[in-house]
């Protein structure tokens, strides 16, 4: 007898102990299940084995083997626990009685309402996530305080999509025979990644077989199998040692038991079905909560996210616990896909990145035009609203950095080299610069408040794993602006920048609401200042009228903020400025003025703010909320004008010329293309108006106006003559409406 057949003789009497455990019903479940898969197999040889690997990979059955044999001792020493009363206090404060060791929080929501139970993904066991179908624990008399989240729920949606993750483990295993790695949630679904060529049967030197989408039919049909055999997730506590030997077999897993896990302890592994993973949990009860699962991209990733380690291929999915739920995301997504900003400032030649510098954008022509227009559009509102623009410069001795903090709490984000043997940093941010502008002389309080606006180029040095399109950069550009004020003007300002951002916002059609964080366990500067200003800035959201939230103790440790959030076209949040109160810098740079009574100083507050944020991420925003077709004063292309031609070429060019004398952006297409073609050019470039002349126009001196929003106008337009056309394309400037219409105003 070879010591493999040993084993699994060892193996098997295990196996028979734990089905011994096991209750009648269960048994007959097995028994049953066991003849469908020996039914499917026998009818769908080939696809099943297309499926499933032929041999399964050894470590599978190893594993399960361990698990029952651990479970069998854990599930005896479970049995001699005292079951003591417990009382349970669910959040609406009613009381049920329950048993420690035997009622789980499963029992428990099935006494609250019928349909309540198969609602929930995950309850909370004081404060701490516990899965559904985990006895409660506790001695005699103990208070219990117990919550369910269903799907809906931040936490509930994170466990069902973590659970999720696992199927697709289980799928990678036994489809590819995978040694799959992590598998955590993510935003927006899940993913799990791994590595192949360790696989088993997999001769080392074979290189890693890379997997494409072709596999991902295969690899849900598995999945779809896991789903359809509701396999329950099963919880089990094991030692440092014995994860050793269960995960033998993969370095990923064996690397993370070693560094993860002290010597001597121990955590939980969690088997559903064929995978048994190392994991803290918690899971939804049983994948059969999973209605809906798609595998939506892959992409390759290093082994915790170093670029020393292994190579590994990832697989993103998400999951849904309603099939509706699964179509109307689906449609989420490929409406978001049209609108990626980096996909349509490629079709609109708008910007462009290159592995010369990255992270830092390369604005083409026509996004050099949405970039000034945004920022036009701020002076103008400078001029209006009282603030000073300046320019500073972008590198400072590191002593500024040391003064400001930066250098202590920042360094790792600022790009730094030498200058003449002495360190330099490029700024990350403008604020220091304005602190050594406003100590250039002596200030009055009869200057304040002073609004210091700067579109400074900021740098800041991310990884170049995290840099995406215009939305994660390290060269960028905000509409920051610093107020120095007196604590007594703290309300006025911030009632000032209230209605800038409203009128802002309502430029661009965003809806927004406000979030005020307060002070949190450490912070720096007395309490009463802190008092003080926290007061202001709720009176003046109270004032303000519109949505807002507190989040209690989640200041900066400088000073309160109110951070402000935009929901673009498709719904999506965005937190794109902030209000920053800040005590702190100004008495770093010991920064005072003269105060109004007596020959005293006073110290000012600062008052940092942002209206757009980074400009490179608003327009990354725009792009998407806009889906590329611009409201008229910042499109890019404005009027495109097309002859019907060759004979009207030259009254083409001179309707250009007139336009571009005006300050549009127009041009005229002279290519030789037919007209038909060079209207569908004009289209698609998304130009706000194509001007077709021809003999008609000409002689009138008029144009024929194709509208790019009013479909049912296209090709049927009266002429317009061009003195009237001139003044309505200014009143559409002027109004900076989100409307493409010409009309009389
Ligand atoms: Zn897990
Ligand atoms: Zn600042």
């Amino acid at each position: 007898m070879s010591v493999n057949e040993a084993v699994h003789k060892v193996e098997d009497k295990v196996k028979n102990l734990v089905l011994n455990n096991k209750s009648e019903e269960q048994k007959n479940v097995e028994k049953s299940e066991k003849n469908n898969t020996q039914k499917k197999a026998k009818g769908n040889n080939g696809k099943q084995s297309a499926l499933y690997l032929n041999p399964e990979p050894e470590f599978i059955e190893e594993r399960n083997a361990m698990f029952d044999r651990l479970q069998l001792s854990y599930a005896e020493s479970v049995a001699q626990k005292p079951r003591a009363v417990l009382k349970v206090v669910l959040k609406d404060g009613s009381e049920k009685e329950a048993t420690a060791w035997e009622t789980s929080p499963m029992d428990i929501a099935k006494q609250i309402a019928k349909s309540f139970p198969d609602k929930q993904c995950i309850s909370k066991v004081n404060g701490e996530l516990w899965d559904l179908d985990r006895p409660l624990e506790g001695s005699e008399g103990e208070t219990i305080k117990l919550e369910f989240f269903d799907f809906e729920s931040e936490e509930g949606k994170r466990v069902f999509w973590h659970s999720s993750a696992h199927v697709l483990g289980e799928a990678c295993e036994c489809n590819l025979g995978a040694h799959i790695c992590l598998g955590p949630p993510t935003d927006d679904g899940f993913f799990y990644e791994f590595a192949i060529k360790n696989g088993a049967g997999v001769p080392a030197d074979t290189p890693e077989r890379t997997v494409s989408q072709a596999d991902f039919p295969n690899l849900e049909s598995v999945a779809k199998n896991v789903i359809k055999e509701k396999q329950k997730f099963e919880r089990l506590v094991m030692s440092k040692e014995d994860l050793l030997k269960m995960f033998h077999y993969s370095k990923y897993k064996t690397y993370l038991v070693q560094t993860k896990i002290p010597d001597g302890g121990a955590t939980t592994v969690y088997r559903c079905g064929k995978l048994i993973d190392l994991c803290v949990g918690p899971h939804i009860p049983h994948t059969g909560r999973i209605k809906a699962f798609k595998l939506l991209k892959n992409s390759s990733c290093y082994f915790l996210g170093e670029a020393t380690n292994d190579s590994l291929q990832r697989i993103y999915g998400v999951s849904f616990p309603d099939k509706k739920l699964m179509d109307a995301h689906l449609k989420f997504l490929a409406e978001a896909s049209m609108r990626d900003h980096r996909k349509i400032g490629r079709e609109q030649e708008l910007f462009y990145f290159n592995e010369m510098s990255p992270g830092s954008c390369f604005w083409l022509p026509h996004g050099t035009r949405i970039y000034n227009t945004l920022v036009e559009m701020l002076r103008t509102e400078y001029r209006k609203r009282g603030y000073d623009e300046v320019i500073t410069p972008n590198m400072y001795n590191a002593k500024l950095w040391h003064t400001s903090g930066h250098w202590a709490n920042y360094k790792e984000n600022m790009f730094t080299f030498d200058v003449e043997k002495e360190q330099f940093g490029l700024k990350p941010m403008n604020c220091p610069g304005h602190c050594i502008m406003f100590k250039s002389r002596e200030r009055s309080y009869r200057e304040l408040p002073w609004r210091v606006a700067d579109f400074g180029v900021i740098h800041r040095n991310e990884f170049s794993g995290a840099l995406s399109g215009l939305t994660r950069v390290r060269r960028f550009q905000q509409d920051d602006a610093h107020i120095f004020c007196a604590q007594s003007q703290i309300e006025q300002e911030i009632e000032n920048i209230f209605d800038f951002l409203k009128y802002a916002y309502g430029v661009f059609g965003f809806e927004f609401k406000m979030e005020l964080s307060t002070r949190p366990e450490k912070y720096l500067g007395d309490l009463e200042t802190w008092n003080n200003a926290e007061a202001k800035l709720e009176g003046a959201l109270r004032k303000w009228g519109g949505k807002w939230e507190l989040n209690p103790g989640d200041g900066a440790f400088y000073g309160p903020k109110i951070d402000i959030m935009i929901s673009d076209a498709l719904r999506r949040w965005f937190q794109c400025a902030t209000i920053q109160l800040d005590f702190q810098l100004p008495t770093r740079f010991e920064l005072e003025f003269k105060s109004q009574e007596g020959d005293g100083y006073e110290r000012p507050v600062m008052i940092h703010r942002a209206v757009l944020g980074s400009v490179e991420r608003m327009t990354a925003i725009l792009t998407e909320h806009f889906a590329g077709k611009w409201p008229f004063w910042l499109s890019p292309r404005q009027v495109l004008v097309v002859p019907v031609g060759v004979k009207y070429q030259d009254y083409a060019k001179e309707v250009r010329d007139m336009l571009v004398e005006q300050e549009f952006y127009a041009d005229v297409d002279l290519s030789g293309n037919t007209l038909q073609k060079k209207v569908r050019n004009g289209q698609l470039l998304k130009y706000n108006f194509i001007f077709i002349v021809g003999e008609q126009e000409m002689s009138e001196r008029s144009v024929n106006i194709r509208n790019r929003d009013v479909m049912e106008m296209q090709g049927k337009n009266a002429t317009i003559d061009l003195e009237t056309v001139f003044k309505q394309l200014q009143a559409l400037k002027r109004t900076k409406s989100l409307e493409n219409v010409l009309g009389d105003n």
